[in-house]
C-alpha cells in the first residue's frame, strides 16, 4: 500500500517541516525530550491494531496473546526501574492517569490539596476549569512570597485547617526538591491519602538523582514522555494491593476503553532504557545543563537587566525565570528566543503581576538537548546564547545569537537518516 508521503503529501509535508525543526532549532520545552528510534519504531507499528479492553490474563477480546507480553514487560519494568509493587501502564496521558487516581482516591465532592497552578501545579490538580476543579473541592497552597519555595509549616497548618481527602504533591513549573516525607507525615496526621504526580522529575528519579516519592506515597502517577523521554502517555504506581485494584478498575473501566498497545510498546522500551547506565548519565547532563543555566542567568549582565532566577537556582532539569523586572515580559522573551531559535514557554511566576498570557517569566527545561548529547561545553554556550539575549532584551543581536544556535544544531545532529526509514 502506499506510503505517507504518496498518500497524504500534504500531513508528510508538515511532519518533514517538524522535523526540519526539531533538528534545526534547540528544543528547551521542559516537558519536552527525543524518543529514540525504537520507541518511534514501536509506536508506529501494528499494535496499533489491536483492541485489548482489560489488563494481561483477563482481557474481553481474543487474540491478545502478544500484547500480554507487551503489557507486562511495561509493568515489570516500571515496577523495577522505580521500586514499586504494582503498575498500571493503560493511561493514554498523564491527564487520563491523574483522572484514574482521583477517581480511585476520593468520591465527587471530596476536598483535595495540591500546589496551585499559579504556583506550578498542574490542571489536574484541582484548576477550575479542569475535572478536578469542577468535581472535587479545593483547597490550594502557595510558595513563600519570599523563598519561592514550598514551606512545609505552611502545609501543615493548611492542611490541618482544611482536612483534605487527598494531599498532592509533584508540579509542572518548580525548580526544587519537595520533602515527600513530610509530606506522609502531614498526610497521616490528617487523615489524607498521599498522591505524588511525578510527571516532570520521573526521570531523575528513575536515575536515583532525585527523592523518590514511592516509599511514602499512596499512589504515584507520572507522564512518560517528560524527562523519562518515552511515548507520550501516562502510568502509575502503587504499593498497595487493595489500591492497585482500585486504581486498575478506575483506569478501565473508569476512564478508557481499550489501551493503546503501540504506546504500551513504547512504554516497555522506554522503561528499559530507563534501566540502563547510559540512562543515568543522561539525566545527569540534564540536571548539570539546568545549573550551568541558572549560573549564567544570575551573572551581572542578567541583574543589571532585570533578569533573575526563582529561587536562585535549580535543583532538577529546569530553571523559572524571573522577569518582573524586566524590560521583555513573558511573552516577548519567549517570542526572542523563538528568533534566535531556542524553544521555550513563557510561565507565570508565583504573585504575577501579567496576566496569564502575557506572564513575567520562562521555564526553561535541558532534557532534551541532554538527549541530544549536550554536555557542560555545549550548555555554556546555550546558557551564554540565552543570557546575552535576555540582558541585551530588545537590543540583541539576533542574527549573531542566531548563527551560534545553528553551529550548535550542526554539532549535535539529530535523528541522522531517519529519511531512510520514514515508512517504517
Ligand atoms: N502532571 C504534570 C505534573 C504535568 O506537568 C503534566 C503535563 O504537563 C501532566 C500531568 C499531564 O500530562 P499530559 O499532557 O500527558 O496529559
Amino acid at each position: 500500500s502506499a506510503s505517507l508521503s504518496e498518500l497524504d503529501p500534504e500531513v508528510a509535508e508538515a511532519m518533514a517541516g517538524e522535523l526540519a525543526r526539531q533538528r534545526d532549532t534547540l528544543e528547551m520545552i521542559a516537558s519536552e525530550n527525543f524518543v529514540p528510534r525504537s520507541v518511534l519504531q514501536a509506536q508506529g507499528s501494528v499494535l496499533t491494531n489491536k483492541y485489548a479492553e482489560g489488563y494481561p490474563g483477563r482481557r474481553y477480546y481474543g487474540g491478545c496473546e502478544h500484547v500480554d507480553v507487551v503489557e507486562n514487560l511495561a509493568r515489570d519494568r516500571a515496577k523495577e526501574v522505580f521500586g514499586a509493587k504494582y503498575a498500571n501502564v493503560q493511561p493514554h496521558a498523564g491527564a487520563q492517569a491523574n483522572a484514574a487516581v482521583l477517581m480511585a482516591l476520593a468520591a465527587p465532592g471530596s476536598k483535595i490539596m495540591g500546589l496551585s497552578l499559579a504556583h506550578g501545579g498542574h490542571l489536574t490538580h484541582g484548576m477550575a476549569l479542569n475535572f478536578s476543579g469542577k468535581l472535587y473541592e479545593v483547597a490550594a497552597y502557595e510558595v513563600d512570597p519570599e523563598t519561592m519555595q514550598v514551606d512545609m509549616d505552611v502545609v501543615r497548618e493548611m492542611a490541618l485547617a482544611e482536612k483534605p481527602d487527598v494531599l498532592i504533591a509533584g508540579w509542572s513549573a518548580y525548580p526544587r526538591t519537595q520533602d515527600f516525607a513530610k509530606f506522609r507525615e502531614i498526610a497521616d496526621e490528617v487523615g489524607a491519602k498521599l498522591w505524588v504526580d511525578m510527571a516532570h522529575f520521573a526521570g531523575l528519579v528513575a536515575a536515583s538523582l532525585h527523592p523518590s516519592p514511592v516509599p511514602y506515597a499512596d499512589v504515584v502517577s507520572t507522564t512518560v514522555h517528560k524527562t523519562l523521554g518515552g511515548p507520550r502517555s501516562g502510568m502509575i504506581l502503587t504499593n498497595d494491593l487493595e489500591l492497585f485494584k482500585k486504581l486498575n478498575s478506575s483506569v478501565f473501566p473508569g476512564q478508557q476503553g481499550g489501551p493503546l498497545m503501540h504506546a504500551i510498546a513504547a512504554k516497555a522500551t522506554a522503561m528499559k532504557i530507563a534501566g540502563t547506565e547510559q540512562f543515568r548519565e543522561r539525566q545527569q547532563r540534564t540536571i548539570e545543563g539546568a545549573q550551568i543555566l541558572a549560573e549564567r542567568l544570575t551573572q551581572q549582565d542578567c541583574k543589571d537587566a532585570g533578569v533573575d532566577v526563582l529561587t536562585g537556582g535549580t535543583d532538577v532539569h529546569l530553571v523559572l525565570v524571573d522577569l518582573r523586572n524586566s524590560e521583555l515580559d513573558g511573552q516577548q522573551a519567549e517570542d526572542l528566543l523563538h528568533e534566535v531559535g531556542i524553544t521555550v514557554n513563557r510561565n507565570a511566576v508565583p504573585f504575577d503581576p501579567r496576566p496569564p498570557m502575557v506572564t513575567s517569566g520562562l521555564r526553561i527545561g535541558t532534557p532534551a538537548l541532554a538527549t541530544r548529547g549536550f554536555t557542560a561545553d555545549e550548555f555554556r554556550e546555550v546558557a551564554d546564547i540565552i543570557g546575552t539575549a535576555l540582558a541585551a532584551g530588545k537590543d540583541a543581536d539576533t542574527a549573531a545569537l542566531r548563527d551560534r544556535v545553528s553551529a550548535l544544531a550542526k554539532a549535535k545532529p539529530l535523528y541522522e537518516g531517519l529519511e531512510d526509514w520514514k515508512i517504517l
